[in-house]
């Protein structure tokens, strides 16, 4: 291990961690925030110990920082390891699963990760069982295998994108564990300020830190956070051969970002609840999943587990596929865009992507919910239904 995490986590609400980890030592006319290294290789002479920098795809000082704050966000007890994206952090989490094991994922995780799961799998590596996360009772049969064999890992995304299941995080955890299982939690729509998978059971945290933890939308990158060093060494193993390793900008532009993520999940968050209501009581739209709707079928669940709902909203538009695609044409203020958790708000029909399953609806949204003021949100969305209302 090259770096430690540099203060105590249990002495700091996860705010404070967000602004105060990761800086450098407190040294007279010492800078107040990392420097940026650049430097493929490291100055070293005799054998290579571990730990050691040596050269830039194991380790670089400049991931350090970020490193050690996402760790402490998650309260893990090893620094977190940085990606060159959320996807390749995927790839090294599926990496952990023995050649014909099993893996058991939710039918609406991240697409990307599903694809890359499904190709893995048609090509002999393991075999998929893919479930309703939302139904436990099935979840538990795909682990225990029912007679076949039993799952040797288990994807945890909560709430789904783009459906916004909710899956009971601590009775999946324990029935992983009962047969032996790793857990995967992929927390990107959530961030460690709403959910904490490591202390719900989770053996490992995914995140595309592109979403809300960089929250600018002008990086790409990914990271794995452990307190197993076993785990830990596999996953870092695996960045150092495959390759797939953030750019130091990337790293330093992500925490500069991290340090505001209080601030922005809070008022997207309180934007999110806002909307979600008055969008659930418009009769442009048939449907709004939100678990922070009373309604919503995962909203008993999203209480027991998270400290707030996330700011991810969708919205199935009344009048089908074509209303949906007027009422994005129709926003101004509104990003008509792909991705989520910048301080920007983007809307998006989910099946515009060839590979989105098709349990998700033709004319279902998906609202990334930004940090604007929520009045002038709400009347470019309304404005937007009523011209999409005109069409039915
Ligand atoms: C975007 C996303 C990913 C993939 O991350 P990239 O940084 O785009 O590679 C994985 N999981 C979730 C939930 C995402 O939203």
């Amino acid at each position: 291990m090259s770096h430690e995490p540099s203060s105590h986590p249990e002495q700091l609400s996860p705010e404070t961690i967000a602004v105060a980890a990761g800086r450098p030592a407190r040294e007279h006319d010492a800078p107040v925030n990392p420097p940026i290294v650049l430097s493929s290789t490291y100055v070293g002479t005799g054998e290579v110990v571990d730990g050691d920098r040596a050269y830039g795809r194991y380790s670089n000082p400049t991931w350090d920082p970020l490193e050690d704050t996402l760790s402490q966000l998650e309260g893990a007890t090893l620094p977190g390891l940085v990606f060159a994206s959320g996807l390749a952090a995927v790839s090294a989490a599926l990496s952990l699963i023995p050649v014909g094991g099993v893996l058991v994922m939710p039918r609406h995780s991240y697409q990307g990760a599903l694809v890359m799961a499904q190709e893995q799998s048609a090509k002999g590596l393991f075999t998929l069982r893919c479930v309703d996360i939302a139904n436990t009772d099935e979840v538990i049969a795909a682990l225990t295998g029912s007679g076949e064999k039993a799952a040797d890992m288990l994807w945890l995304e909560s709430p789904t994108n783009p459906m916004l299941e909710v899956a009971d995080l601590r009775v999946l955890c324990r029935s992983a564990q009962a047969v032996g299982a790793v857990v995967v939690t992929d927390n990107t729509f959530c961030t460690p300020l709403v959910q904490k998978p490591l202390e719900l059971g989770s053996d490992v945290v995914l995140h595309s830190v592109t979403k809300y933890l960089a929250g600018h939308s002008d990086v790409i990158l990914g990271a794995l956070i452990t307190s197993n060093p076993d785990l830990r060494r596999a996953l870092h193993h695996h960045r150092s051969v495959h390759g797939a390793i953030a750019g130091p900008f990337e790293a330093w532009l992500a925490l500069r970002g991290l340090r505001t993520l209080a601030l922005r999940v809070e008022r997207a968050g309180e934007n999110a609840v806002e909307l979600a209501q008055r969008l659930n009581v418009h009769d442009g739209v048939d449907r709004v999943l939100f678990p922070g709707l009373e309604s919503d079928p995962g909203h008993e669940r999203a209480k027991a587990q998270m400290t707030g709902f996330g700011a991810i909203i969708c919205i199935e538009v009344a009048g089908g596929q074509e209303a949906a695609d007027a009422l994005v044409n129709a926003v101004r203020l509104w990003t008509p865009a792909t991705s989520l958790g910048g301080v920007e708000s983007l809307i998006e029909r989910r099946r515009r992507h060839a590979n989105e399953p098709d349990t998700v609806p033709a004319n279902l949204l998906r609202l990334s919910v930004g940090v604007e003021n929520v009045e002038d949100l709400w009347n470019d969305l309304s404005q937007a239904l009523s011209t999409a209302t005109a069409l039915r």
